[in-house]
């Protein structure tokens, strides 16, 4: 079976309109009047594929096609809010090919014996409220829901996800992790460079890297920097420097997977000539592995200790995120290569690098994911590209996946 792809792709680009930025970008922060937009339009697409429409309390958009019993749904999803100067694909492609892949199921006139859902996840990005991946995260019931409906934006304090789910229309009334579910595929772009250079056409995704997010706060004492003997300066830049080399020599170094990336770093005062009385830096870890990502947070917390000690500097860390890996569903990973391969694409099993609302629903029911192809790799940018075959490719592995699993 093939889903339709001049109506994907036409769909693909009418959500594209909404946050248009640049020539290819979508600019659409969750909870924005984009985002309320577009959510409206997936609403009236919904109902006119004849899906029962649910909304949860954290505004996570369920759509329901029945099927033969009356049993949870196999679902589909993904999320349709971006970054700030986004692409059109991060998140939309997993929604729109869920679309795509019931509308193709009711052109065919096809029932299935279980139900299918097509889910859009609220604030997947956590560009402008904390957590990331949220909806996902209260669907699968592993936070505070009151705790993260009183996350306050970034942007504007008075603003919580609580009031704006309200001011858009989408605080819904199912409670969260009340919708239970068979199983869960997302389609995603791969937001990497692996499969454009292997030539491969689908990821079958494995697993996804844990991530540890912290922020390092040195604190030392301003001074001249011309008349400050070295040996009487409490440098925060210095240290700070010390351990962010010593962060991407030991990744460098290290005999398992693990990446390490310094992404943010502010100097207080700032200033040319004044030795820095503060440094804030922030340390993103990620690896395959648990025990080599705690190993990596530890030997980096060790050398910042020592660096520290004895300096007159004092060290804070905030531990901002704490993921584990996620392992996905063996016999879900396997049909996906098996979907695959019965459409004569090439197929390689691997991990993912970025996080995803299916890290998520791993803990609810038997997951795992589709990746396509992303042109040099790019995304999280008004550049990120997908070829129009890779975009079919996958959409036909995800209906055919949901397919099987929907009449097994
Ligand atoms: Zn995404």
């Amino acid at each position: 079976m093939k889903i339709n792809i001049q109506r994907l792709m036409q769909n693909i680009e009418r959500y594209a309109q909404i946050g248009k930025t640049g020539e290819i970008g979508v600019e659409r922060i969750t909870l924005s009047d984009e985002d309320k937009q577009a959510r409206d339009l997936l609403k009236s697409q919904m109902t006119a594929a004849g899906l029962e429409i649910y909304v949860d309390e954290i505004g996570n958009m369920i759509g329901l096609r029945r099927g033969r019993q009356d049993v949870p749904p196999v679902a589909m999803g993904s999320h349709l809010d971006t970054v700030y100067q986004g692409g059109r694909y991060d998140g939309a492609l997993g929604v729109l090919a869920g679309l795509e892949a019931i509308q193709t199921l009711n052109d065919e006139g096809i029932e299935t014996e279980k139900p299918i859902a097509l889910i859009n996840f609220t604030n997947e990005e956590g560009v402008n409220y904390a957590p990331d991946m949220m909806g996902s995260h209260a669907f699968a019931q592993l936070g505070d829901l009151g705790k993260i409906l009183a996350s306050q934006s970034y942007d504007d304090p008075t603003k919580s996800v609580d009031s704006e789910l309200q001011r858009i229309g989408y605080k819904g009334d199912l409670k969260c992790g009340d919708f239970p579910l068979d199983s869960f595929i997302e389609l995603h772009i791969e937001q990497g460079p692996v499969l454009e250079l292997e030539g491969t056409d689908i990821g079958a995704v494995e697993m996804v890297q844990g991530i540890y997010w912290t922020r390092y706060t040195i604190q030392g004492q301003a001074n001249h920097a011309g008349t400050t003997p070295l040996q009487y300066r409490k440098d925060a830049g210095y240290a700070a420097s010390e351990i962010i080399k010593f962060a991407g020599d030991y990744v460098r170094n290290s005999p398992t997977q693990i990446l390490s990336t310094v992404g943010t770093i502010s100097f207080e005062p700032n200033a040319i000539n004044i030795v820095p009385d503060k440094a804030t830096f922030t340390l993103d870890l990620r690896s395959v592995n648990l025990e080599t990502l705690k190993d990596g947070q530890e030997a980096i917390d060790n050398f910042a200790n020592d660096i520290i000690q004895n300096s007159g500097l004092s060290l804070e860390r905030d531990e901002m995120v704490r993921f584990s890996p996620v392992q996905f569903d063996d016999g879900v990973v396997s049909l996906i290569a098996d979907k695959a391969g019965e459409l004569g694409l090439s197929v390689k099993r691997m991990p993912s690098g970025a996080g995803h609302d299916a890290q998520m629903m791993a803990s609810v029911c038997p997951t795992a994911m589709v990746f396509v192809p992303s042109v040099n790799g790019i995304s999280h940018n008004v550049n990120e590209f997908t070829k129009e075959e890779d975009l079919e490719n996958g959409a036909n592995v995800l209906l055919n996946a949901c397919f099987e699993l929907a009449n097994r």
